[in-house]
């Protein structure tokens, strides 16, 4: 078996891991099918890391239950591994999956758009129309952005003046298309929100990446990191080191730099103006328009509160709301792996509350993010989550986890492999 083999294997463990681990016991359950009368159905909002890990493994593990998946794209694109599109080390192509394999296992899937729920009728009502009946709800609809308090970053956005690339698809390929017609010498900025905001490392590696087509490319050019936060949020020391060793000279990080106005392509911050050639801003963030349209969102007006042993919602009975749209344990990233976790806790818990049994009251879930920070070498943070029944929490499991010593190719092959295999987890491919 070659070492690629080997590695494909190990992250294959992994993911699998996360399953043992959630206390989701798949003897005599992992059916595709199931014949017999429907034991429930089950409408799940967004088919992205969340919402589609949910249906298959709804259908996988409850055999005979209706899923129904509506997503409003035709395609999954994947935010993880789009930061290397946008260096130009990977194509749209490469981070593009269908929706056939969950067609495959008899999941319908809706393309289309979930404009209301009706949580007392239990309906939720689509874009043309119709309405679909659920007895139960799974709502994972990622994040939407808060443009009020920046003076003209609407309008910069929806006139494509400036991107924020942190939905990956269209806006992935127009910050590349940016990129490749900024002239030498010129200055891409980054503008970083205040934390929470939807994977904390990814800002840094997107700098990297930038930096990293501008090496060869445009050596003249600079990468401005503006970062709303006093420090770089997630693995700091080896960004730090990665800046210095490869980029010195093209990557100025700024921090405390809130973003306050845009003009054009001009950052106003506090106290100064950056005049930028490409402006790239990630906008602060809340759960996704659906949850907050439903009423669902109950913590600070941005996130959506739940009951950690079923992911139902706190806000509304029956109705389950899964990865980045939820207010995170202490410590729980929001990751395309986290949203993962919790669609496999929230999968199990439903068929076990259609079926009238007792929910598994110890689940655990787990995370890794890697970060490229060349197009070859990678850097990883991993955590382990146990729910714990006084606080009714997840917490950090003491001593799980970790950072990379340092960055490394082998990890960059798991990096690739990770993503891989997360896609086929939740897509069923
Ligand atoms: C640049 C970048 C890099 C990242 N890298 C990593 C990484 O390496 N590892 C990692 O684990 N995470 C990474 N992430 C984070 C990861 O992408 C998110 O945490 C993850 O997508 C969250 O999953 P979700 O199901 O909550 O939301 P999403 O995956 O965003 O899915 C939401 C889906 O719901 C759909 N939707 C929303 N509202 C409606 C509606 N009303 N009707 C129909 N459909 C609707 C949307 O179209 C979307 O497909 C990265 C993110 C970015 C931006």
């Amino acid at each position: 078996m070659s070492f690629e083999s080997h590695t494909d294997l190990a992250r294959r463990r992994l993911l699998g891991t996360g399953l043992a681990l959630s206390g989701l016991a798949l003897a005599g359950c992992a059916s595709t099918g199931g014949s017999g009368p429907s034991i429930g159905r089950v409408v799940v909002v967004g088919g992205g890391f969340g919402g589609s890990t949910a249906a298959r493994y709804l259908k996988m593990w409850g055999g005979n239950i209706d899923v129904t998946l509506v997503e409003r794209n035709p395609n999954f694109i994947s935010c993880p591994i789009s930061n290397l599109v946008v260096g130009g080390h990977k194509q749209m192509a490469d981070i593009t999956r269908g929706y056939d394999g969950l067609k495959a296992l008899g999941i319908k899937v809706v393309q289309g758009e979930v404009t209301g729920i009706d949580a007392a009728a239990k309906k939720v009502r689509l874009a043309g129309g119709g309405e679909l009946a659920y007895d139960r709800l799974i709502v994972s609809p990622g994040i939407d952005f808060m443009t009020d308090g920046i003076g003209g970053l609407a309008s910069a956005l929806a006139t494509d003046q400036v991107t924020h690339g942190w939905k990956a698809g269209p806006q992935t390929v127009l910050l590349r298309k940016q990129l490749e017609a900024m002239p030498d010498g010129g200055v891409y900025a980054l503008s970083i929100p205040k934390v929470p905001y939807r994977c904390p490392p990814g800002p840094y590696e997107r700098a990297c990446m930038v930096a990293s087509y501008f090496k060869t490319a445009k050596p003249k050019s600079k990468v401005l990191v503006l970062d709303a936060n006093p420090e770089i949020q997630s693995k700091k020391a080896l960004f730090e080191k990665a800046f210095k060793d490869h980029y010195a000279g093209i990557i100025e990080y700024r921090a405390n730099n809130e973003l306050k106005e845009v003009q054009g392509t001009t950052a106003k911050l506090e106290f100064d103006d950056v005049k930028a050639n490409v402006l790239n801003v990630i906008p602060p963030q809340r759960a996704g328009d659906i949850a907050r349209s439903a009423n669902l969102v109950n913590v600070n007006s941005r996130w959506v509160g739940v009951n950690w042993l079923t992911m139902e919602s706190t806000a509304a009975a029956g109705i389950h709301v899964l990865g980045d749209a939820t207010f995170p344990a202490p410590a729980m990233p929001k990751s395309g792996h986290m949203a993962n976790q919790h669609a496999k806790v929230a999968a199990a818990a439903i068929i076990q509350l259609l079926k009238g049994e007792a929910v598994n009251s110890a689940p655990v879930v787990m995370n890794t993010c890697y970060s490229f920070v060349t197009a070859r070498d990678v850097v990883h943070v991993a955590s382990v989550h146990q729910f714990d029944a006084t606080d009714k929490t997840f917490k950090t499991v003491p001593g799980s986890g970790g950072v990379s010593a340092a960055a490394n190719q082998i990890e960059g092959r798991y990096a690739l492999s990770w993503a891989e295999n997360i896609w086929a987890d939740m897509l069923a491919l």
